[in-house]
């Protein structure tokens, strides 16, 4: 099986961390990315234990010591006044428990590291401005079709094209991913313009009727990152790169307290952006032959456990020990399903929960009984290199 060549169709955290597995498992791979550069998109990802465990293992850790921040304490406040719902313990009670720390970080900050990685392993495996467009198998291998006329021969094709996946579609047909009724503005803000009131506790997250935000540090502690979410009847556009106005999103955030409008008014300008949320229904199988689905191709979740990127690393690392441990490309295939569509589905549905649970619990009756996280649901201390493959 070590004499595989693996072709990865996406170049996200989840296609470069399963390219990464398997080059430490000495498999080839082969990463097609429709992108033609790798520009800095997005903001801030939030790496609870499960996920840091498998960077660190990974090679990584110096990375998240590096770039990331570890948040000592986290709380649930009341939108109408700050005060505290929920208190959580963070720092080194995430290692002590669960072996690795809860660290959040720039999502450029872990994909450009991840690169790097990927290319010290093996200079050419990256291609970029490659565009999948369709594949054929057959018992011998996977031949993919790029949309610049490029092909590539494999024995695995993995689909790692996220939500709008074209793998998913060739194996199960084309469906539009399901619009969650939420809008999403995220914004970055340098902390000097910040006072350090308005910093405690490390990590928050205000709910209110219809309504959340949540804020944390990234980048060594030079960016504080937000989210601010809201319930809406009306479509919104899907994207990384769709810009808003801080005019508008204090508009819709006019009655949460005056910490978190100070924090949402302090975004520079051409630091606002605005996104729908959408996912999909779980898929029972991710699999045909010897093409699969990984990370949000799969399983595409909403924030509102901050395990999205977790699923996506912990399918990759769960893959590359399935293709070592197997015999055959089906058998390794089969073990991988069997080994994470429960608990990716599990975590998707659980997802959409906690964002009907945040948006319309009464905060008057919001405590510990009523929070859902990666504690409560018991999501952290999922170790994807020791659970049974
Ligand atoms: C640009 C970008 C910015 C993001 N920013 C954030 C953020 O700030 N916070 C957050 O929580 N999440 C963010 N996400 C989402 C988050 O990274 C994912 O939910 C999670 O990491 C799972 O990753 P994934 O690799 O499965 O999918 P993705 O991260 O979506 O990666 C999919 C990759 O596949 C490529 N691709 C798609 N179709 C094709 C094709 N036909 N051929 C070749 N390549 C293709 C895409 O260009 C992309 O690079 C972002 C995603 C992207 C793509």
């Amino acid at each position: 099986m070590q004499q595989l060549h693996v072709l990865i169709v996406g170049a996200g955290i989840g296609g470069l961390t399963t390219a990464l597995a398997l080059q430490r498992a000495g498999i080839g791979v082969s990463i097609y990315e429709q992108a033609t550069a790798l520009a800095e998109v997005g903001a801030g990802l939030t790496l609870a234990s499960n996920a840091s465990l498998i960077l660190q293992y990974l090679g990584l850790g110096a990375v998240l010591e590096d770039l990331g921040v570890v948040p000592g304490r986290g709380a649930v406040l009341d939108y109408r006044n700050g005060r505290t719902l929920v208190d959580i313990p963070r720092g080194a009670t995430q290692v002590e428990r669960f072996g690795a720390p809860y660290c959040q970080i720039h999502r450029n900050d872990l994909h450009a590291a991840l690169v790097a990685a990927v290319r010290s392993a093996d200079p050419g495996c990256l291609h970029l401005g490659c565009s999948l467009e369709d594949f054929g198998q057959d018992d011998a291998g996977v031949t993919a079709l790029f949309a610049n006329g490029e092909t590539a021969l494999g024995d695995v094709l993995i689909g790692c094209d996220g939500i709008r996946s074209t793998v998913r579609a060739r194996l199960f047909g084309v469906e539009d991913p399901r619009f969650t009724g939420y809008v999403a503005w995220r914004g970055l803000v340098p902390l000097e313009r910040l006072t350090p009131s308005m910093l405690v506790p490390d990590s928050a997250v205000w709910i209110g009727p219809g309504h959340f935000l949540t804020r944390y540090k990234i980048r060594r502690g030079e960016l504080l990152n937000y989210i601010a979410i809201a319930r809406t009847k009306g479509w919104v556009e899907e994207g990384w790169s769709v810009r808003s106005t801080v005019e508008s999103l204090l508009a819709e955030f006019r009655d949460f307290e005056p910490t978190a409008r100070s924090i949402l008014m302090a975004t520079p300008r051409d630091q606002c952006f605005k996104w729908g949320i959408f996912d999909r229904d779980p898929l029972p199988t991710w699999t045909t032959g010897r093409v699969t689905l990984l990370g949000d191709a799969a399983h595409p979740t909403t924030p509102f456990l901050g395990q999205g990127v977790a699923m996506a690393l912990e399918d990759a690392l769960v893959l590359a020990r399935a293709l070592v441990a197997s015999g055959s490309v089906p058998e390794a295939l089969a073990r991988y399903e069997q080994a994470r569509v429960t608990r990716a589905n599990f975590v998707l549905v659980a997802s959409r929960e906690n964002g009907i649970n945040l948006t319309t619990t009464d905060p008057d009756r919001y405590d510990e009984a009523a929070h859902r996280n990666e504690e409560s649901l018991d999501l952290a201390g999922y170790n994807a290199l020791t659970v049974p493959v």
